[in-house]
């Protein structure tokens, strides 16, 4: 081996040449080891150095020597470093090159005798990437101390990036074997997460977001590929400003982050960088993934939760480009037990699944309160949040169990397992056999305290939920909903139609619907507000509707016609002071005025009334109740402000408890000023539909209670083995606690009676 640099002596033809002479050894016939062996003395030669050695990351984030040209052949599968360990080991960890003259003085340097290392100074080592996930590492040496330059770096990098993705295509390596205790192909996998909704799901996984399998990866021919990656960006970017422009369909599955889309697209390194790619001998879609692959890995080692999440829209971004660039379809039919996989989701790409299909949802984010969360609750499927590697472990198809009572999900389970599993899905299908045979029975305790149930709302398949369930009423129709699924606001006759249907629908039982509640996570209010640097605490929900008067009216004029003769509930969310209570009820009162005047008819009963979700509003409450018919606490909000951690991120979604000392006083004290001044009060948030939260509720004086349909039945059932005069003393002794959540005590307390907390 000559010390000299590759550069120059190396042209992007003889890459060309290698990558095409690398394809064809890779898909020959013959053994797996051959062929490998083959592929690094290739390498070896072409690249003129004195070793190639191909290391694979094994069962215990562990890289083994799979095959080498140059090192001792009694080394290879028995050399193992793990990942961090050594110059190999320190490539897998941070997902980035390593390009050393002289390897041995650096502090990493780990010397393994069996190779016959000595003779071999310097090094220049690449991560092997699939899918976004390291799989393996490539390293060439030469005995002389030889500096690597940019170019051999990104010669070996692309020549890594074939070779990953066709061990991964012809399945050199069994993905099982990839990841940490699944070495053992024949053993399942468990992977723990949070449970946003309970119950067992066993399917197949799809991916939300798939990642696109690339079907040819080298190519002799890069002004054809220039030529399709420029078409497809041009389609690309047409797709990009059409989002943007006008069509608002997709605006709340990108939301605000659609012009940082349209940045991307138009990124001018991004596009050289994958024209570079292809100059070398690959095609566009495999430039486009290895560039991908490449930016991903190195973001992935940044701490920044921002950039973190920008991420996503570059996954979102280099996925569309290849859909394109291959011409498939993203999403496939979904298949009939099917497990979807996402990093999150917003409610309306749910929705846009065949709910009959839908066997559980995995997210490796979320959190209870997110609206994905509300609609799974509603559509009744199993959630689980916080699955750490969830998008990197299980592949399209992947048989899973989700079990959400657990906790856990089990991949690839054994036959034994699913057994198992499918006696707790017919057990769990007596459950609700079980909440169907007191869906007639009122909820009322032992002792004959009854509790008003009602479900929260927002799509119209929600009615069939009042019906399943047999609720008191619709305790908080969340209007927002269909906005958010709409390419524009929906016009008064639009938003009567809808309103009517519900008060149809629900059949004299009550409605109360509440008023537009954009913003916060609820992204489509970006489209009205633009971006804000603190959404949740922005300009959304009334503090809009209230500047923007205008989409309040309308709104309240078709709630008020669909409601001609009948009863008509309204509720303002996000109120902070009673003032913009006013503001909104002066509104209110203008479109009544309005509706007179044309001759409408007036609805039977009026009843206005408020959310309890800002803190500011506790410190009005006497004020507040001369004003409001109704309040309802919505408890998802309020805790978000209480305990200052966004609802939605998942590192908070467990650090406080909704039985937390401060929470229940809270509610306590919000409970006997309302009881004492005669106001209707209701608690609509999640912790409402909680079996042992309800209970707690009812025993500091909630009398009604506001749920996702689903968990009516085993809210009704737990009502109905307890006596308040039991949950009531020890409760509010509870509250003098200086315990900040009370959960323990209170389940041991429930267990000790009988109740069947679930
Ligand atoms: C709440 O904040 O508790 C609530 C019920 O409203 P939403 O979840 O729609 O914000
Ligand atoms: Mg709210």
């Amino acid at each position: 081996m000559s010390g000299q640099s590759m550069t120059g002596t190396f042209s992007a033809g003889d890459l060309r040449r290698m990558l095409s002479r690398l394809r064809d050894v890779m898909a020959g016939v013959g053994a797996v080891q051959g062929r490998l062996d083959k592929v690094v003395a290739l390498i070896a030669q072409d690249l003129r150095a004195d070793v190639c050695s191909c290391y694979v990351m094994r069962a215990g984030e562990v890289l083994e020597l799979f095959a080498t040209y140059g090192l001792s052949q009694k080394a290879v599968h028995l050399t193992r470093l793990r990942v961090g360990e050594g110059l190999v080991g320190e490539i897998a960890a941070h997902a980035r090159p390593v390009a050393l003259a002289d390897a041995w003085s650096h502090p990493q340097f780990v010397y393994r005798p069996e190779t016959g290392e000595d003779f071999f100074r310097s090094l220049m080592g690449v991560p092997m990437i699939q899918a976004g996930r390291v799989i393996g590492v490539l390293v060439v040496q030469t005995k002389d101390e030889r500096p690597f330059n940019d170019w051999e770096v990104e010669t070996l990098e692309t020549v890594a990036m074939v070779i990953a993705e066709l061990m991964a295509a012809t399945q050199v390596v069994k993905r099982e074997e990839l990841f940490q205790s699944e070495g053992n192909a024949l053993l399942h996998v468990r992977l723990a997460g949070a449970p946003l909704h309970p119950g067992v799901g066993i399917g197949v996984a799809v991916m939300h977001k798939p990642h696109v399998r690339i079907g040819r990866i080298v190519s002799e021919d890069p002004v054809t590929e220039q030529y399709r990656l420029h078409t497809a960006l041009g389609t690309l970017r047409q797709e990009v400003d059409a989002m943007i422009d006008g069509s608002r369909a997709d605006a709340e599955a990108y939301g605000d982050i659609l012009e940082v889309y349209r940045m991307f697209a138009d990124d001018r390194g991004w596009i050289s960088r994958i024209s570079e790619v292809i100059a070398s001998g690959l095609t566009a879609e495999a430039a486009v993934q290895k560039v991908h692959d490449d930016t991903r890995a190195r973001m992935m080692q940044v701490n920044d939760p921002i950039l973190r999440e920008r991420l996503q829209d570059l996954d979102d971004l280099a996925n569309r480009l290849l859909g394109i660039l291959s011409g498939g379809h993203m999403r496939a039919e979904l298949p009939d037990n099917a497990i979807l996989v996402c990093r999150s989701i917003g409610p309306t790409e749910l929705l846009n699944y065949d709910r009959r299909k839908l066997k559980g949802l995995v997210m490796e984010e979320g959190s209870p309160t997110m609206h994905a969360a509300v609609v799974a609750k509603a559509l009744d499927i199993p959630v689980l949040a916080q699955v750490q590697g969830a998008l990197s472990r299980i592949d399209s198809l992947d048989l899973i169990v989700l079990d959400a009572n657990a906790g856990q999900i089990i991949l690839r389970p054994s036959d034994e397992v699913i057994d198992l599993y499918t006696a707790a899905v017919e057990a769990r299908a007596q459950q609700k056999e079980a909440y169907a045979a007191v869906r007639d029975l009122p909820a009322v305790t032992r002792d004959g305290v009854k509790v008003s149930l009602n479900i929260n709302a927002g799509f119209l398949l929600d009615m069939q939920g009042l019906i399943d369930s047999n609720a008191d009423g619709i305790g908080l129709y969340r209007t927002e909903m269909p906005f958010l699924a709409m390419p524009t606001l929906p016009d008064v006759n639009a938003q009567y139609a809808l309103y009517k249907q519900v008060i149809d629908g629900a059949k004299g039982k009550p409605v109360t619907f509440r008023t537009l509640d954009v913003g916060g996570d609820k992204i489509a209010a970006s489209s009205i507000t633009g971006p804000e640097d603190n959404p949740a605490m922005g300009w959304r929900s009334i503090r809009l509707t209230l500047d923007r008067p205008a989409l309040l009216r309308q709104q309240l004029r078709a709630m008020i016609k669909a409601t001609e003769g009948e009863t008509l509930r309204v509720m303002f969310p996000m109120i902070a002071s009673v003032a913009e209570f006013d503001a909104a009820h002066r509104i209110f009162n203008l479109e009544m005025e309005r509706h007179i005047r044309d001759g409408g008819r007036a609805p039977k009963t009026i009843k206005v009334g408020t959310m309890l979700e800002v803190p500011a509003l506790l410190w009005q409450l006497d004020a507040l109740v001369e004003r409001v018919d109704f309040i309802s606490i919505g408890t998802n909000d309020l805790m978000q402000f209480m305990f200052a951690a966004d609802r939605g991120n998942t590192r908070l979604a467990n650090r406080y408890d909704t039985l937390a000392t401060s929470v229940l006083r809270m509610i306590h004290s919000v409970v006997t000023h309302c009881k004492n001044t005669k106001v209707e009060v209701s608690v609509c948030g999640e912790m409402a539909g909680k079996p042992l939260d309800a209970l707690a509720l009812l025993a500091i004086g909630c009398r009604n209670l506001s749920m996702s349909a689903s968990t009516i039945g085993p809210v009704r059932a737990i009502i109905r083995s307890a006596s308040l005069s039991d949950l009531q003393p020890f409760v509010l002794d509870m509250l003098k606690s200086e315990d900040s959540s009370l959960r323990e005590r209170f389940r041991a307390f429930a267990r000790d009676r009988g109740i069947a907390v679930t």
